[in-house]
């Protein structure tokens, strides 16, 4: 088959989050399964846009109601990626810096998924499978099936995977005027609580959706900012297949963002040396358990406990401890952090440093995680790869993939029920006696070092699913 993903966001061209590790990953492991596989993506200038060479692939034009524009497919050179990534590019709405976070964000995402749509038309063997990812491309079912401008492309199957639902990129009906000649008898479709709602659309009008865990998939029934209801309804299409990891991009045995190398034998040295090379550069005791957090410092990662969090373990807990936190996001929350009293314990980071996360998660002996809302989240993955203990909430993703070291069978990491200061303090306590036994903290680092999150099996499970749409 050959499986065509357009998405916002493609590791290592331009990455916010989740969503382009999973999108720079998936298509290599489906190419490696036989089948072809190719990302477009905006023309986001990046560095890694301007470091690396392109070819032009097409021009064309599109129209948003009486306006219209021109745009350009180029193509990546080298095959370095192990997949075809094509980027779409259209003056003055795809040429920015930043993925996300403009006022006319909604504009520009339309604007791009009918380029990709108008490309599409011209290509003479036309793909067997659309894999769009989120509300930023979750309109392109309902436009290749509704509008018969695309009228060449509406037998293609389509499959949407919902990477996160808090974001559905919802507009005014007013921009339905920007769409091309839509059938006025599926307006049903594009609408939801009387707006136009890109990810309800998607969810509608896709053949399959999925969701990045089954747990997720679970909670967006009773929780899905408004779409709930919808979901029930599709519920017969839905799948939750948790993210893989790339595990050649995140293996400490070759990882080139650190200093020390490491397999699962010599974990334990690996990661000491990591660590004590961070702490000295950090001016931070290495002997002292190291707990980090990388992430949007967002509520939906709880992000807006830890500078209390902090204050009451070092000011509580007889042991000491040192924390690194590594993100940016929302002001408010980024404020908190900086307006804590200086620490000899405490390092912040701010900013989005994706060298600086890979050092972080080899020389950490545990990551925070204690996420409100988390699809699948990939960070307890990397986490476990690189020999750190996850301590997360108990919710979506994290629930499916970390299991308390109390469990029965063996557990992966520390969890805790809510997203509370009696809870988190409860882990890093726990946290804290694990550190002093040293043969446990081997043995569980061995462990969830050698648990298998790669992408093979996921990239079966998706294979499926296209099998399911194509036939
Ligand atoms: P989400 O997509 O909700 O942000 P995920 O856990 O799915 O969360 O993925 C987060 C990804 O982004 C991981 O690869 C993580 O290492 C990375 N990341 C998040 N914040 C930063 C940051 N400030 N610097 C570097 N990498 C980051």
């Amino acid at each position: 088959m050959q499986i065509l993903h357009i998405s916002a966001e493609c590791y290592p061209m331009a990455k916010a989050g989740g969503l382009a590790d999973v999108v720079g990953a998936l298509p290599k492991y489906l190419q490696q399964a036989g089948h072809t596989s190719g990302v477009v993506m905006p023309m986001h200038r990046t560095n890694y846009l301007y470091t690396h060479t392109w070819d032009t692939m097409h021009r064309g034009t599109i129209f948003l109601g009486e306006k219209s524009m021109d745009y350009t497919i180029i193509m990546q050179k080298s095959s370095e990626l192990g997949f075809p990534l094509y980027c779409v590019d259209i003056f003055g709405l795809l040429d920015r810096d930043r993925i996300y976070g403009y006022e006319d964000d909604s504009f520009r995402f339309l604007a791009f998924q009918m380029a990709v749509l108008e490309w599409l038309m011209n290509w003479e063997k036309k793909p067997d499978v659309l894999h769009v990812h989120d509300h930023h491309t979750a309109l392109i079912p309902f436009l290749s099936r509704h509008c018969s401008r695309y009228s060449l492309l509406n037998r293609i199957p389509i499959v949407l995977t919902i990477h996160n639902a808090q974001y559905q990129g919802q507009m005014g009906w007013e921009q339905a005027v920007l769409l091309p000649y839509w059938n006025p008898a599926a307006r049903g479709l594009l609408d939801w609580n009387d707006c136009i709602n890109p990810l309800a659309a998607g969810i509608k009008c896709a053949d399959r959706v999925t969701t990045v865990s089954e747990g997720y998939l679970e909670e967006l029934m009773g929780n899905a900012n408004g779409l709930e209801g919808l979901i029930r309804n599709e519920r017969f299409k839905c799948k939750g297949i948790i993210n893989g990891i790339d595990s050649e991009v995140w293996n400490p045995a070759t990882d080139l963002f650190i200093p020390f190398h490491y397999s699962l034998k010599e974990a334990d040295k690996g990661k000491r040396l990591n660590k004590e090379k961070l702490c000295a550069e950090l001016d931070l005791d290495a002997k002292l358990p190291l707990f980090c957090f990388i992430g949007r410092m967002v509520s939906d990662k709880s992000a807006d406990l830890l500078p209390e969090l902090m204050q009451k373990a070092l000011h509580l807990f007889s042991e000491k401890m040192n924390f690194i936190i590594l993100g940016s996001g929302h002001v408010d929350i980024e404020n908190s952090f900086r307006n804590m009293a200086p620490s000899p314990h405490i390092r912040l980071e701010f900013g989005y440093k994706e060298a600086f996360s890979h050092l972080l998660y080899a020389s950490s002996d545990f990551l925070l995680m204690p996420s409100r809302v988390e699809p699948c989240g990939l960070n307890q993955l990397y986490a476990m790869r690189y020999g750190t203990i996850p301590i997360v909430r108990k919710t979506g993703g994290l629930k499916d993939t970390v299991k308390d070291m109390g469990d029965a069978g063996g557990g992966t990491g520390i969890t805790v029920y809510h997203a509370s200061m009696e809870d988190l303090l409860q882990a890093l306590h726990r946290s804290l006696q694990l550190f002093k036994e040293k043969e446990i903290l081997s043995h569980l680092r061995k462990h969830i070092m050698s648990c298998d999150f790669s992408w093979q099996t996921k990239a079966e499970q998706y294979i499926d699913i296209y099998e399911s749409v194509v036939n």
